[in-house]
């Protein structure tokens, strides 16, 4: 089990660094932000470590 999964919030500019590094193909451009799909996020945080805006954080 995923010890957290990550969300993206309103901050996002969708620049789209994100999508590429996930491994599990869990990050996909929605209407106006990109969306990280929670039933596939293992939370290994490669999305975090890419994003320019730190839009990327741990779903409460
Ligand atoms: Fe949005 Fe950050 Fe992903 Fe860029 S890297 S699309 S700003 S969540």
């Amino acid at each position: 089990m995923a010890d957290h999964v990550n969300v993206i919030t309103d901050e996002c500019i969708a620049c789209g660094a994100c999508e590429p590094e996930c491994p599990e193909g869990a990050i996909s451009e929605g209407d106006e932000i990109f969306v990280i799909d929670p039933d596939l996020c293992t939370g290994c945080d490669d999305c975090v470590a890419v994003c320019p805006v730190d839009c990327i954080v741990p779903r409460e």
